[in-house]
Parts: structure tokens; C-alpha cells; sequence
């Protein structure tokens, strides 16, 4: 199995190790036996034979660990045609395949959100690579789905499935992408087009995604998705969620079970996973990524928080190979139901909201300022600062939220689901905590 792979995956501190000439007398930390090939951490080289292993062993146990998924249970792998995911669906086959310690007994399909329409991508390119896609996902004998973002605004709140037009159109195990609707591509460039900050144009684009994602799982009977999320990828999440004010969603956003969904459950199984650790398994299985662009590819470290911390996180990881390990086990720690003092969504990430603060606060200066940016008259109740206008959707969107729609040249743009369910699941749900002082306790 060694010999598979000749030559070293020379990256930071492999090359360091070279220069000083001391990798030639090192052997593998684990066995003892072979020589060490690859450095995962400083000073502990593991052959190749026991790097799978360690990778295998870490996938597995994270999963067992947790205790969430059941035998049997449906998953849905979202799969992007990214590195991170297409190591997923290799570990996640791998795991099935092989009558190993640990097998896992979930059932898993594949789904695939074509995101070409927000990269400007003419039809020929979305459905070339879309035949990469269905080939590796082929290639592991998955059932799979193939969708796009713009479907999102199909979705009408409470048609409950009785309404086929307010259903995304899904493509099972087909080779093609899903037909063009350029009413729904209009939409979506609409709303993009009006955010002109890449910041929140990034954010805007993950909560669509999720949204279709979870609409999917619902509609193809998966109880779970599985995201390939890395840990790099996790740690810049972090840092960036609290640059952007959403402290209060971070244990969510970045720990391995997200269940802000009462009825699909998001799990990210590759949060212990360095950028490093998943392109070696890749090589070593040659797992070939098939696309990884977003809407800041190609841009400056500059043009968005995320891109800017994803420069300081890669940076630091270099001369200190633990920032990954050491910022996602911090998000570990916190908890995610901390601090909810109310059972209300935001409408756009559907989190708990963390609106419910004090007057000198600094929501309420963002309040203040975007009211009297757009020319608008302010209503104070309770402390709270709003704006008379009916369209208003501050009261259903927490603080990270609020800034993403503030920017936002018209919230009408946004999917009908995103506005109106939420709005009347909170009203139902701010009533039900009004009249809950007024109830009488059993006890
Ligand atoms: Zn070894
Ligand atoms: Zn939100």
C-alpha cells in the first residue's frame, strides 16, 4: 500500500523536517516499522498505511461519538464537487463498503445544488460539469439528486406538498441539469444583484443553499444531511460569524450537529479535519475534486470578512500547525442553546433569535442608522428602534440577519418562504409567550 504513493506530499512542516535532515531516520510514530511519509502534526510522521487508518478511525468515531445517527437512517450527503465532499463520499462508501470495526449502517444519497447561476456561468458549463458530478457519484453506486439554487424560490410556506408548483424540481440519478427556468434565475440574480456587498452576498447564498437543502432531504425521505465541511473551513466560519455579529449562532454554525431544523438535522462529521489531512487522504485514494467556486472566487483576500479571515486562518495554520485544532475546539465548548431566551426563528438562518437586548445597544444603532440611511421616520416601543415601514422585517431576523437584509435594496427579493412563514410562526409563537405568565402550572 506504501509504495503506492512514491513521492512525499511536501507542505509545511514536511519540508521544514527536510531541510533539517532529520525525516530520513524518522519512522512512522504509529507502527514503528515503516518509514514516516506524512506529518500531520509537528514531530508525529505517520506512514501511509497508518494515516488511513488515523483518518478512517477519527471519521468513524466522530460519528459514533455523537451517537445521532441511527442504523438504518436515511442521510442526505450534500455533496459540491469540492475536495472536502468528495473525501466525505469516498469515507462515507469506504465505510460501508468494508466489513470494519465500526461499519456504518446509514443509508446515504447524494445531492448536488448546481450554484452556476450565481457564478455567471453560461448553460454548456453547468451541464459539463454537472457530468463530472454524476460520474463520481457513479463511480460509488450512490443514489443522487441533482438540483439548482434558483429552485429555492420555489418554495411556498405551508403547502405542505399539495401544491406541485411550490416543489423544487429534483433530478434522480439523472444525467442532466435540471431544465432551465429563467422566471426563478431571474429572481435570484435580482436579489444578488441588489446585495452589492460580497460579504453578505456569501452569507445570502449559504442560507439559500441550506434552505434547498433541507427541502430536498424532506422531499427525498433523508432525516439528516451530512455537510464535508472541513475543519479550515469551520475555524474561518467561526472567526467570521463573530466578526459579523453572530456570536450567539456560532456553536450552531460550526459544531457537529446543527438541529436549528425540527425536522432535518445538519451533521458535519469533518470538523476535526484540517485542510492538509483531507487533500492527503484525496491523493493517497485518488479522489479528484471536480469543482470548488463560490462567489468570491477569484477575488482579493480583500472583497469579503470571510475571505479576509480564511487569509489570517491559512497563514497562522502554517507557522502553527494547531490554530485549526485549537479555534474549532473552542466553538465545541459553547453551547448552543446558551442565551435563547425565546423560542422565535430568525427567518433567514433560523436561528434563535438574539434580538432581545438593551436600549444602548448595538442593534439598536444599527437599527438607527439603517432607518435614518433609508430616510425613514423611527418607532420606539420598548426600547426597540423601528422604521414605519410595513414591509419591515427587523422584528423576524437576528442581529447577524439584520445587517445581511439592511444591505438589501428591497427585502421583496428574498424567497416568499423567507419572509411570510416566519412571520406568522413568530407572531403564533410571541403570543404563546405572552400568555404563557397567564397560565396556570399543573404543580
Ligand atoms: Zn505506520
Ligand atoms: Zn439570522
Amino acid at each position: 500500500m506504501c509504495s503506492r504513493v512514491e513521492e512525499d506530499f511536501t507542505d509545511g512542516p514536511v519540508r521544514k523536517l527536510k531541510s533539517d535532515k532529520v525525516r530520513i531516520s524518522r519512522l512512522c510514530m504509529k507502527c514503528g516499522e515503516n518509514e514516516g511519509k506524512v506529518v500531520i502534526r509537528m514531530n508525529d510522521p505517520f506512514c501511509w498505511d497508518c494515516f488511513l487508518v488515523y483518518v478512517v478511525h477519527k471519521f468513524r468515531a466522530v460519528i459514533g461519538k455523537s451517537k445521532l445517527i441511527r442504523d438504518a437512517e436515511a442521510v442526505l450527503l450534500a455533496y459540491s464537487g469540492g475536495s472536502s465532499s468528495s473525501a466525505l463520499l469516498h469515507l462515507v462508501h469506504d465505510g460501508m463498503e468494508k466489513s470494519k470495526f465500526k461499519k456504518l449502517r446509514f443509508k446515504a444519497d447524494v445531492v448536488y445544488i448546481d450554484e452556476g447561476a450565481t457564478f455567471g456561468w453560461n448553460w454548456e458549463k453547468r451541464q459539463e460539469i454537472v457530468f463530472h458530478i454524476v460520474d463520481f457519484c457513479k463511480s460509488f453506486g450512490f443514489t443522487y439528486y441533482i438540483t439548482s439554487i434558483e429552485q429555492v424560490f420555489k418554495l411556498i410556506p405551508h403547502s405542505k406538498g399539495k401544491d406541485l408548483s411550490a416543489v423544487p424540481t429534483v433530478m434522480k440519478n439523472c444525467c442532466q441539469c435540471v431544465p432551465q427556468n429563467q422566471d426563478l434565475e431571474e429572481k435570484l440574480l435580482k436579489l444578488l444583484d441588489t446585495c452589492k456587498n460580497l460579504t453578505f452576498k456569501e452569507r445570502l447564498v449559504h442560507h439559500l443553499r441550506t434552505e434547498l437543502l433541507i427541502a430536498v432531504a424532506l422531499m427525498t425521505g433523508n432525516s439528516k444531511v451530512m455537510l464535508g465541511t472541513s475543519g479550515n473551513r469551520l475555524a474561518v466560519q467561526m472567526l467570521s460569524d463573530i466578526a459579523q455579529g453572530r456570536g450567539a449562532h456560532v456553536a450552531l454554525n460550526t459544531g457537529f450537529s446543527d438541529a436549528r431544523n425540527e425536522d432535518i438535522m445538519i451533521v458535519r462529521p469533518l470538523k476535526d479535519f484540517t485542510n492538509k489531512e483531507v487533500a492527503l487522504y484525496n491523493r493517497f485514494n485518488s479522489v479528484e475534486s471536480v469543482t470548488s467556486t463560490s462567489v468570491t472566487t477569484m477575488t482579493t483576500s480583500r472583497t469579503s470578512i470571510e475571505r479576509l479571515t480564511e487569509k489570517f486562518v491559512t497563514g497562522l495554520q502554517t507557522e502553527y500547525p494547531s490554530t485549526v485544532c485549537n479555534i474549532t475546539r473552542t466553538a465545541e465548548k459553547l453551547d448552543s442553546h446558551l442565551g435563547h431566551t425565546t423560542e422565535s426563528r430568525c427567518a433567514l438562518c433560523k436561528a434563535w433569535l438574539d434580538t432581545s437586548v438593551d436600549n444602548a445597544s448595538a442593534l439598536n444603532s444599527l437599527r438607527l442608522s439603517h432607518v435614518l440611511s433609508k430616510g425613514g421616520s423611527l418607532v420606539q416601543q420598548n426600547g426597540i428602534i423601528n422604521g414605519h415601514d410595513s414591509d419591515d422585517l427587523s422584528d423576524l431576523l437576528c442581529y447577524g440577519c439584520q445587517a445581511v437584509v439592511s444591505q438589501l435594496a428591497s427585502a421583496d427579493y428574498l424567497p416568499q418562504h423567507m419572509k411570510k412563514s416566519e412571520k406568522q410562526q413568530n407572531l403564533r409563537l410571541l403570543q404563546k409567550e405572552s400568555i404563557q405568565n397567564f397560565l396556570i402550572d399543573e404543580s
